[in-house]
């Protein structure tokens, strides 16, 4: 059987789809680009906003225009908020819920990085998220289970993990463990050089995990942690689980202890009420915190969400205003971060993919770098002194 697959939204679903095609595979079955012709196509969906829905739908008919009598699996967020109407699509031959993915999953399509699945669901309900509702609550493997994947991992060879999870830090909550018993142990597995935690709510970015990072052995000074919204008003509203001064507090941590670390922040333009005075508060506030960039998301009602019913609904042009101006500062963050670290010596692991005759690779903090390709490099770590000659500005 020809089995393709298309996936949308996170990083999770993107690790979830791999670990299918690598079953499919492993079954005997020929793995496809989803534009070919394929006997099977599986979707992967993704309900963070209108555009990734639109997305969803898109694909669907396009696997059913390119084999008429080819089965489509459609799954993920999408598929599990709107069941019925993905169901009376043309071709679409079953629905799964995420309840049938499994609790660990990682990419494979990389020999040097890849994202593994160590949680999934979560229980914060902030008001304008769908993904509890989609995703259902958290759940993990136990931490002997997610160990004996690590240890499979590094059976494939692969240099660099990066822990994925809807709430990750919220690892091992319903078995009586702990994250950063986690973090310790898997620092410990043989053949992983490199581990990056993909994200971590501000209150559970403990002081303890902060100081574990700064002298662990595989684990990179780079953090991601969703900030949302630069006021205390609008994370009241958004019902997020901190305040902007521990926000502060967290960052100011890791730059104590790593003064290079790399610290990306999610934030959310246009949500509700937020007025423009606000706003122009809030974005001196992103300005003065130690950022290194910023990803940026527009507000989005979403069905099913508390926020949906609230009132002071920000007018669209408005949040697309508030969107451009995050992304510039996001910009400017970048660019003076990436100042910062010119001259100076980073290790950067290279990868495999051949960029016409030049290969490319990651610092430990985060950084993009790029030189003549060189098989023998390939998912080895190399110390390379940055410079605007070899730095990708991204
Ligand atoms: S922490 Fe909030 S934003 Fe993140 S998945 Fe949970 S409810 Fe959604």
């Amino acid at each position: 059987m020809r089995v393709a697959a298309h996936t949308l939204g996170c990083k999770l679903n993107f690790a979830e789809t791999s670990d299918l095609l690598r079953r499919y595979a492993q079954e005997g079955n020929t793995i496809v680009d989803f534009r070919d012709e394929a006997d099977l196509y599986l979707i992967n969906t993704c309900t963070v906003t209108a555009v990734a829905e639109k997305k969803c739908r898109a694909a669907i008919r396009q696997a059913h225009r390119q084999n008429a009598a080819a089965q489509i699996i459609v799954m993920g967020c999408f598929a599990q908020r709107a069941d019925d109407e993905i169901r009376r699509m043309a071709g679409v031959s079953e629905v799964w819920g995420n309840d049938r993915k499994g609790l660990l999953a990682h990419s494979g399509d990389e020999r040097t990085r890849t994202f593994f699945k160590i949680q999934d669901g979560c229980d914060y309900f902030c008001t304008y998220c769908a993904i509890p509702y989609a995703r259902g609550r958290s759940r993990s493997a136990s931490l002997e289970e997610t160990l004996c994947a690590a240890r499979r991992i590094a059976a494939e060879g692969t240099k660099e993990v990066i822990l994925t999870g809807v709430n990750t830090g919220t690892f091992g909550q319903g078995n009586g463990e702990q994250f950063l018993d986690l973090l310790r142990r898997l620092d410990d597995v043989e053949g992983i050089l490199r581990y990056r935690i993909s994200s971590i709510e501000p209150n559970l970015l403990t002081d303890d995990i902060i100081r574990f990072v700064a002298t662990s052995r595989a684990f990179l000074p780079h953090f991601h942690i969703p900030l949302q919204a630069g006021s205390d008003h609008v994370l009241q509203m958004m019902h997020r689980r901190y305040s902007t001064a521990l926000y502060r507090d967290k960052l100011e941590a890791i730059k104590s202890l790593m003064p290079d670390a790399c610290i990306a922040a999610d934030i959310m333009a246009g949500f509700n009420g937020e007025s423009e005075e606000e706003f122009d508060k809030a974005l001196a506030f992103v300005d003065s915190l130690p950022l290194s960039y910023l990803h940026v998301f527009t507000y989005s009602d979403r069905p099913g969400t508390a926020a949906l019913r609230m009132d002071e609904k920000i007018p669209v042009p408005v949040r697309h205003e508030h969107t451009a101006r995050l992304l510039e500062l996001s910009a400017k963050k970048h660019r003076q971060f990436a100042d910062s670290q010119l001259g100076l010596r980073r290790p950067v692991l290279w990868e495999h993919t051949d960029h016409d005759g030049r290969m490319a690779g990651w610092t430990d903090n985060y950084l993009r770098i790029m030189r003549p390709y060189d098989e023998g490099l390939v998912g080895t770590i190399e110390e390379v002194v940055i410079s605007p000659d070899n730095l990708v500005d991204e």
